[in-house]
């Protein structure tokens, strides 16, 4: 993967290859340190620098091991797998001197992750990036018979992760897969995805009801309204312009209707304070905020932020 790549079928994370260059220095089951583990030592294009790498989905910091420059993550769904699976990440990366990842702390997938280093046991080996992958949400870090520490349901790399954009200089023979490997039927029968009103990031979701533009943004061509209870924020806030950016939303989408959802006998020309729509798009909930309930979707390219009671998902 590069820098910012995201990668979301179906409302699922594909699991992508955290690095843009992978040069594997020691595949699994190596006979250094990788004795009966499932783990990779990837180093970039040139030996001796610290390459970043990158989330491979939106994953959470469960654990930091600062001596070793070591981090658990796990994702924060359900992802799918280079081998179809669809489980949560539970993942190690290790030897990072730059290492800042705090636990509980979330990344989203495609932002940066760490760097390679060689902090810890890896002096012998150089700069690089020590990765081992479980499909499960199983944190057990346990020591085999070899005395290496490895997950419980640990998967080979080449079934974990997908190499969309990265350039593979040394992959040791795996079946390396991209996304067009691992077909996704969206919306079909199969759809794993179940619709359990829960919402999630990559939710797809529709608006619940009527809502009444409340205001127009001025000047009327930006195309903006804004909504009280769709974004909690009060009439004086909007009249004031106080309110951010985020709580105007962009017209395009909605119908004119009557109080009763007819569109019947409107002209479409919505009039602030006292127009109703409504809106029958599908729409990708692209981030949520669990203390204030409320879920960003992308509206004709703007990004808004409205209360998840409003929103059914489908
Ligand atoms: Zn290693």
């Amino acid at each position: 993967m590069v820098k910012g790549q995201k990668s979301v079928r179906d409302g699922i994370e594909d699991f992508l290859c955290p690095f843009t260059d992978m040069y594997i220095s020691q595949g699994s089951n190596g006979a250094y340190s990788h004795k009966g583990i499932m783990a990779n030592d990837v180093r970039g294009k040139q030996s001796g620098i610290r390459y970043p790498y990158y989330a491979p989905c939106t994953c959470k910091c469960l654990k930091t091991y600062p001596k070793t420059g070591q981090v658990m993550w796990q994702s924060v769904n359900k992802v799918r797998f280079a081998n179809g699976r669809i489980d949560y990440a539970t993942f190690m990366t290790a030897h990072d001197e730059t290492m800042d990842a705090k636990v509980g702390q979330i990344i989203e997938q495609g932002l940066q992750l760490g760097n390679m280093g060689k902090k810890g046991f890896s002096n012998m080996t150089g700069v690089h990036c020590h990765i081992e992958v479980s499909q499960s949400n199983d944190i057990s870090w346990i020591k085999n018979q070899y005395g290496n520490y490895h997950f419980n349901n640990e998967y080979d790399l080449e079934e974990c992760y997908f190499v969309d954009n990265t350039n593979i200089i040394k992959g040791l023979g795996g079946n390396w897969r991209t996304t067009d490997d691992v077909v996704v039927r969206e919306n079909s029968v199969g759809n794993i995805e179940v619709v359990d009103q829960i919402l999630h990031v990559g939710s797809k979701v529709k608006f619940d009801g009527i809502f009444k533009v409340d205001i127009l943004k001025s000047p009327l061509s930006t195309n903006l309204f804004g909504n009280q209870k769709l974004t909690g924020i009060s009439f004086d806030d909007y009249y004031k312009e106080k309110a951010k950016d985020y709580h105007w939303i962009p017209l395009n989408d909605w119908t004119e209707v009557d109080k009763f959802g007819s569109s019947k006998n409107q002209d479409q020309i919505v009039v602030g304070g006292s127009s109703y729509v409504l809106n029958k798009n599908i729409y990708n909930v692209i981030g949520i905020d669990v203390k204030t309930n409320s879920a960003k979707l992308n509206i004709n390219g703007r990004n808004v932020w409205v209360y998840s009671t409003f929103l059914y998902e489908v």
